[in-house]
């Protein structure tokens, strides 16, 4: 149909941009111009005071859609939920949120304390379980798995383990041929109720929380991925299927200052590149696909290309402070839109 064909001639990308509003303590801190052009464009621009005053020329970036400081958790979902059904259709699915540390990227995909303010990892599980009793009105059983993982300096951590040593994860094939992979020693859980999965995402949030106390850059400087396995088997139509939904929390990409940090920065800054990289050839219809070069696009690869969808969702700020990181964000989206 018509949705499909205008699906194919886009590619199978979607773009989106949240503006952060500023909090309650940021109310003073100066802001850069930040026009809402329509509902898919902005023009950012940053007034220089120098010796007089200095206008420099406003640059435009155009997205998918646009949510603005106002836009709830909810009208972001809204816009979300098409991939989640796609999921739920068979489709691999990659969700990720880009942008500075600070710029709302595990507020968009966590979300905050209270149903109101669940990101979109809890709204996707939700609407997983709600759908699931549809399906099985029709016939479909549907199995659930799901685990959560974090990448840091290329190591995979599992967030369902909470022991210090725990044994080394390596990407693998499922077998020769496929191009499906699984990681060794992984955790994953099946999950039966909503309930269920909020208590695992708060166990693997703990998780992650005591990682970045013991390492205080960990957070901001690793990849979180909740994995969500979906296989449903419909036994009178003597049909079945299986999917993934990969919802990433990306490492901050901001670009690091201190000499300390420049190691870490340059495996952040490289994974970063390599997924844009991945993201670039598939929309150019490369022959080669450089999916191993890191830890992320290997893990990721039979969820990226092929007939998956990715939605990327761009975060930013407009504190005057963050305007170069902001620019680099608005321009990497541009990049693989
Ligand atoms: P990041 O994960 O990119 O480092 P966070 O998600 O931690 O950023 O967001 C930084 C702060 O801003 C947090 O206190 C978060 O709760 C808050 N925040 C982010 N986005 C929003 C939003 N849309 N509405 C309200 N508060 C937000
Ligand atoms: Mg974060």
């Amino acid at each position: 149909d018509l949705r499909n064909t205008i699906q194919d001639l886009k590619g199978n990308i979607r773009v989106y941009c949240r503006i952060r509003p500023p909090l309650e303590s940021e109310l003073t801190k100066p802001l850069f111009n930040l026009n809402v052009l329509d509902a898919c464009s902005i023009e950012v621009e940053k007034i220089e005071l120098l010796n007089s005053a200095r206008k420099c020329k406003p640059q435009s970036f155009t997205f998918d859609g646009i949510f603005t400081p106002h836009a709830s958790q909810e009208d972001v979902f809204t816009e979300v939920s098409a991939m989640v059904q796609s999921a739920l259709d068979g489709y691999n699915v990659c969700i990720f949120a880009y942008g500075q540390t600070g710029s709302g990227k595990t507020y968009t995909m966590e979300g905050g304390c209270g149903t109101e303010q669940y990101g979109i990892i809890p709204r996707a599980f939700n609407m997983i379980f709600t759908c699931m009793e549809d399906l099985k009105r029709m016939g479909w059983e549907l199995t659930i798995k799901a685990s959560f993982l974090e990448i840091y300096n290329e190591v995979i951590y599992d967030l369902l383990n909470s022991s210090k040593d725990q044994e080394s994860h390596e990407i693998k094939m499922v077998n020769s041929k496929g191009i499906d992979v699984y990681v060794s020693n992984l955790k994953e859980e099946e999950v039966k109720s909503s309930h269920d999965f909020i208590r695992l995402m708060i166990f693997a949030q703990r998780n992650r929380q005591t990682a970045a106390t013991l390492n205080n850059e960990r957070s901001s400087r690793s990849h979180s991925v909740a994995q969500i396995k979906i296989s449903a088997i419909n036994e009178k139509r003597k049909e079945r299927y299986t999917s993934n939904l990969n919802l990433v929390d990306l490492a901050g990409s901001e670009s690091g200052k201190t000499t300390q940090r420049m190691d870490e920065t340059k495996h952040i800054n490289r994974s970063l590149s390599e997924l844009s990289k991945v993201i670039l050839s598939l929309q150019t219809n490369q022959s080669h696909i450089p999916y191993r070069n890191s830890k992320l696009t290997h893990l990721l690869m039979p969820s990226l290309g092929g007939n998956s969808k990715t939605l990327m969702l761009v975060n930013i700020n407009q504190f005057d402070e963050c305007f170069s990181e902001t620019l680099n964000s608005l321009r990497f989206a541009t990049k693989v839109n």
